[in-house]
């Protein structure tokens, strides 16, 4: 028998070849209780924080701003800018992260669709 999945893991999954989006779930003991997405530009080092997300019986407790550290850790050097997201809860939690709402279009990005 396995050992049980223990405590808090921080699962990374890079972006797909090809697209520009990765996630990082936060999981408690083997459950998901969290996710970040980004979306970057290698060529610009910018990245775009797209969406966080933590289970509603687990706000509060520091989740959403580890995911966004952990986000932020994988592409150091990186401007980020977190756009005001749809949603009440989403807005008051996104407005305590102090990026820039907004940046310049990209070229890049502009120029490239994700399938
Ligand atoms: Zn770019």
């Amino acid at each position: 028998m396995p050992a049980p999945e223990q405590g808090l893991i921080l699962a990374a999954h890079p972006p797909a070849a090809g697209t520009l989006t990765g996630r990082i779930e936060l999981r408690l003991d083997n459950n998901a209780v969290g996710s970040v997405t980004d979306t970057c530009c290698p060529a610009c080092r910018t990245a775009v924080l797209d969406y966080v997300h933590v289970a509603a019986e687990h706000r509060r407790l520091g989740y959403g701003r580890a995911l966004i550290a952990a986000a932020r850790a994988r592409m150091p050097g990186y401007t980020w800018t977190a756009p005001l997201p749809d949603g009440g809860t989403a807005q008051a939690f996104r407005t305590r992260i102090p990026y820039p709402r907004a940046a310049p279009p990209c070229v890049h990005r502009a120029a490239r669709t994700d399938h």
